[in-house]
């Protein structure tokens, strides 16, 4: 996706079906359930609307009930359920998402390491790949990935 941000410093982490590089035989089954139908990304702290059961992102219903409380009366779901409540996705959703292995966002600068969707953070402080400034970067300016920054000292 060409409008996908360079870099992951970022929430939410826009990815899409395409990142997902395991487990590939579940991909044909599963696009539809893991994606969220705002935004279309795979689902990030999955929420459903307890009628029609549509996914969507929690900060994706958070955003379209704000946006909508000026137009309408009622709570409504992006799929115009009335009397909208949402609640957490069913429990093979969330399994589903969490069984994912992703390429980590510097798979192109060299990392080899495949992530599930609860490692993104922790591994950005860590990825050799992430690309990161010297400590004394106002006298030094090297700005490398990490693993080049810290062979340079
Ligand atoms: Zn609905
Ligand atoms: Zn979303
Ligand atoms: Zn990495
Ligand atoms: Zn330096």
């Amino acid at each position: 996706m060409s409008d996908k941000p360079a870099t992951w410093k970022k929430t939410p982490l826009y990815l899409t079906v395409g990142d997902i590089r395991e487990p590939k035989e579940l991909m044909p089954r599963v696009e539809g359930m893991i994606t969220c139908q705002i935004c279309l990304m795979v689902l990030q702290e999955p929420q459903e609307c307890d009628k029609c059961q549509n996914q969507f992102c929690k900060a994706c219903v958070a955003e379209w009930l704000t946006r909508q409380r000026s137009f309408y009366k009622s709570k409504e779901c992006p799929f115009r359920c009335r009397d909208f409540k949402q609640q957490r996705s069913h429990k093979f959703v969330r399994q589903m998402l969490a069984e994912l292995k992703f390429d980590c966002p510097n798979a192109g600068l060299g990392c080899g390491k495949l992530l599930e969707l609860t490692q993104f953070e922790g591994h950005e402080r860590e990825c050799m790949y992430e690309v990161e400034r010297c400590t004394a970067y106002q006298h030094c300016k090297v700005e490398r990935m990490r693993h080049e920054v810290l062979s340079h000292i």
